[in-house]
């Protein structure tokens, strides 16, 4: 989290906001690549396959069909519909597409939902280490942020007793995430049943569940979306989108699934920040949900031999160790064995050794003594970089 001094003509407000750390890692490995410095980064956050070209046309093509002024901001009528149809087909869940909000990415979600459910003495709890985004929007909002620790014996999964343990009188908001970031941890279905039986008694917290990872899952995992659970789903925020799924991180698309209710509201402040998502951007994700997936499918199979390959040489460094994460593209191993913070060994293998990783502790606190690893990089580069860490440490 950068520390930037906040001019005086700011509101207090502005220094509760924090940020995401591998933008800054990523800036620093690019400038020591422009220097000549052999860089590997595996810090990144995003696929490194490219939009499916029947994707991509078809946003060129909406540009050359007119599609190029306001749409209604909630999204255009087809894509809201597509969306729902997705959900049906993948989780057997029946939304209604008014319940559909298209937005300019996943992360907008997540500060809607801590602007509209936490102010001041409202508590929010949120997965620690977690995408630093949850804990920033909080503070921001005025809430106070209370994590739930998620730990390695449980492969990051969280504990539904720890959770429900931590609600009092004032938590508005639970946010959940799985398969998650950084940690690529799941959580078994099991867990989020016992999760549920415990909200049922506790009306007063609504679920925001981030599941924008949820194609992304190993070793014969299904995913189970928290709107498939009828006793709370009046209460749930779906959080999913394009970005990870179909490479489409730039395109900056996204949706949301809203309670009736509320949605009208969500909709007056998508009216008042961004109007509507871009045009030709939804038409492409149209065409995302609409045409073959067999390159998500490839795209998934592809991270699954990486991860593998990825598990297995972290465990061979001395001194780290390494669970096996069941979703995303991270791995998350525990470095306590070499000594070293985090984020000390995150400098040092980025200005030593040439490989950009991310500190766990810009995830939380809780994630001080770890690394993530993104193996968004083919495995030939994945190989290298575990080599040069531990020559760097040897
Ligand atoms: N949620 C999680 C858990 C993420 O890891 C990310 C991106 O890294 C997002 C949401 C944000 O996605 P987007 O780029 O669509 O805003």
């Amino acid at each position: 989290m950068s520390t930037t001094a906040l001019p005086e003509q700011l509101t207090a407000r502005m220094g509760n906001l924090g940020t995401e750390t591998a933008f800054e890692v990523l800036a620093r490995a690019n400038a020591l690549a422009a220097t000549g410095k052999s860089i590997i980064n595996l810090g990144i956050g995003q696929p490194d396959f490219k939009t499916p070209e029947h994707i991509v046309e078809a946003g060129i093509r909406a540009l050359r069909d007119g599609h190029h002024g306001y749409t209604p901001a909630a999204g255009i009528p087809e894509l809201r519909t597509a969306v729902a149809r997705d959900l049906n087909a993948r989780h057997r869940v029946e939304i209604d597409p008014g319940q559909v909000m298209i937005m300019p990415g996943g992360k907008p979600t997540m500060f809607f939902a801590c602007l509209m459910y936490g102010e001041a003495g409202t508590e929010i709890l949120y997965p620690n280490p977690g995408f630093p985004i949850y804990e920033s929007a909080i503070k921001f909002s005025g809430a106070t942020a209370v994590p739930y620790p998620l730990q390695e014996e449980t492969g990051f999964a969280f504990s539904a007793t720890e959770v429900l343990s931590k609600i009092t009188d004032k938590t508005r908001l639970l946010i959940l995430n799985t398969p998650a970031n950084p940690t690529g941890g799941t959580v078994p279905k099991s867990e989020i049943d016992a999760l549920v039986a415990g909200l049922v008694d506790k009306p007063h917290v609504t679920v925001l569940s981030d599941e924008i990872y949820s194609r992304m899952l190993y070793d014969g995992r299904e995913h189970v979306t928290l709107l498939s659970y009828p006793e709370i789903a009046d209460r749930v925020i779906l959080l999913d989108g394009w970005s990870k799924t179909y490479a489409m991180t730039g395109w900056r698309l996204g949706y949301s699934v809203w309670p009736n209710d509320v949605f009208p509201h969500v909709e007056k402040l998508a009216v008042n920040n961004h109007s509507c998502v871009n045009a030709p951007t939804q038409f492409a994700g149209l065409a995302a949900l609409e045409g073959p997936q067999d390159a998500v499918d490839e795209m998934v199979e592809a991270f699954d031999g990486r991860r593998r390959v990825i598990v297995s040489e972290l465990n061979q460094i001395p001194g780290f160790r390494c669970v096996q994460p069941g979703g995303a593209f991270y791995a998350f191993p525990n470095i306590e064995g070499t000594g070293l913070d985090a984020k000390t060994l995150q400098t040092r293998l980025l200005e030593d050794a040439g490989v950009a990783v991310i500190a766990g502790t810009s995830f939380g606190a809780y994630g001080e003594g770890y690394l993530r690893f993104s193996y968004a990089n083919s495995t030939e580069n994945i190989q290298m970089a575990i080599a040069r860490i531990k020559e760097m440490l040897a």
